[in-house]
């Protein structure tokens, strides 16, 4: 006799973080379906890696989820269809409003009417804007500093008022620097356009760019340039599972930090790459990019303590390593 498993929609699951979370939730045993618009997915890593249902629409599509509401099994949400581009965001606006608010709410709306009441979110330390201590806990004060955060943040509120209202029970994720792929080089990192820094990087050790840019080497830290907290994507991966547990177990809404609490500058990274690459990978020294805080780095201790989070790759050669055997495969 088998016992079947409870089903989990994830929205946006061809995407970077989802893909990876896809994949976890399928190795511990979950059924899944994927909800992407493939508007920045990978329909392929889907149907040769992940290896789950797909199915292709925009979570503004009221009728499609009621439809997977009311003939699935689905037990709990994850949602990580979203725009992420900070820049774009502010230059559009309503275009970040629109997709990470609205069709939120659309898809809140539409799990409390099909009778789901878990949902796990993914969210950014962004909420928190410019650092007022370090590590920042959960409890840091919130001070967005694009649409791209505020959208983010009015998510984080909407989940809270919906649990007072209608009994949601949610965990909200707040990522540090989301980086690395998973150790089989299968699945990783693959944004158009590319603006994040490991990636970057690498795509410049292949030769597929000429250089990079280090943006502000005059911070207030100890080599000039940015500290960030770096996350392996397969650790974020492994906080999905244990947060949807701790839901299906019946736990309360919960918001939680995600990173290794170390930080790296942006010179260190490069450094790293170079070391683990073996290339020289030209990077130019130039102006701080707009928005960007001096340092951010978490305390993720009260994942450690609920969930029982232990995140395997703090290493940052390692989550390079992983990150370079990807595009390699990908890019090479
Ligand atoms: N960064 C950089 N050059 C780039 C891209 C990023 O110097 O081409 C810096 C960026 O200013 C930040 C850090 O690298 O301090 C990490 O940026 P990323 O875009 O990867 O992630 P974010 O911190 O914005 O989420």
């Amino acid at each position: 006799m088998s016992i079947s498993q409870p089903t989990i929609l994830v929205t946006g699951g061809a995407g970077y973080i989802g893909s990876h979370a896809a994949l976890a939730l399928k190795k511990a045993g979950y059924e899944v379906v994927v909800l992407d618009n493939l508007a920045y997915g990978h329909p392929e890593i889907i149907k040769d890696v992940v290896q789950v249902e797909l199915v292709v629409g925009d979570t503004s599509d009221r009728v499609l989820l009621d439809k997977l509401f009311a003939t699935r099994n689905i037990a709990a949400v994850m949602h990580f269809a979203a725009y992420i581009a900070v820049g774009e965001s502010v230059r559009e606006p309503g275009k970040y409003y629109r997709n990470n608010v609205s069709s939120t709410l659309n898809l809140l709306e539409a799990a409390i009417a099909g009778g789901v009441n878990k949902f796990v979110f993914s969210s950014t330390c962004a909420v928190y804007g410019m650092p007022k201590e370090i590590p920042m806990t959960e409890n840091h004060p919130h001070a967005p500093l694009s649409p791209y955060a505020a959208s983010k943040d009015m998510v984080e509120r909407i989940l809270a008022d919906f649990d007072r209202a209608y009994g949601l029970k949610s965990v909200a994720f707040r990522y540090f620097n989301a980086s690395g792929a998973d150790p089989s080089g299968n699945l990783g990192e693959d944004h158009a356009p590319e603006t994040h820094l490991i990636p970057l990087a690498l795509l410049t050790a292949l030769g597929k760019r000429k250089s990079l840019y280090i943006f502000g080497t005059d911070y207030d830290t100890p080599d000039g340039t940015a500290v960030r907290d770096y996350i392996h994507v397969n650790d974020l991966a492994d906080a999905h599972v244990l947060g949807l547990k701790y839901l299906l177990d019946g736990g309360e809404s919960q918001v939680f930090n995600l990173g290794n609490g170390s930080g790296f500058s942006v010179r260190e990274v490069i450094e790293t790459a170079r070391k683990v690459t073996g290339k020289e990978i030209p990077a130019i020294e130039s102006d701080r990019r707009p928005g960007d805080a001096p340092i951010l780095v978490g305390s993720s201790d009260k994942a450690r303590k609920i969930l029982g989070w232990n995140p395997n790759y703090a290493d940052l050669s390692k989550i390079i390593s992983h990150a370079w055997q990807w595009h390699q495969k990908r890019h090479g």
